[in-house]
């Protein structure tokens, strides 16, 4: 499983970052439309695709990237 990030959706709260076991996200400096900072890969190379953040994001933020159709 590979995970993409919808940075359009997100709002910024951390909880992503605060949960992931491998610390492969941060939160970037860039904001997103609704003027949020969005969050962003910090190591992806560390990311084992555990899927918490996907499972735990409130925003959908996380997709998987065989589910994800532009
Ligand atoms: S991706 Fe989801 S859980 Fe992570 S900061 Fe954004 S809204 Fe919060
Ligand atoms: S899939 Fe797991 S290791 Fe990868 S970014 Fe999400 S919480 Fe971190």
């Amino acid at each position: 499983m590979k995970i993409k990030i919808l940075e359009e959706r997100c709002k910024g709260c951390g909880l992503c970052i605060e949960f992931c076991p491998k610390r492969a996200l941060v939160l970037s400096d860039r904001r997103n439309l609704l003027g949020y900072k969005v969050v962003g890969w910090n190591s992806p190379e560390k990311c084992n695709q555990c899927g918490i953040c996907y499972l735990m994001c409130p925003e959908v933020v996380f997709v998987r990237e065989e589910d994800f159709e532009e």
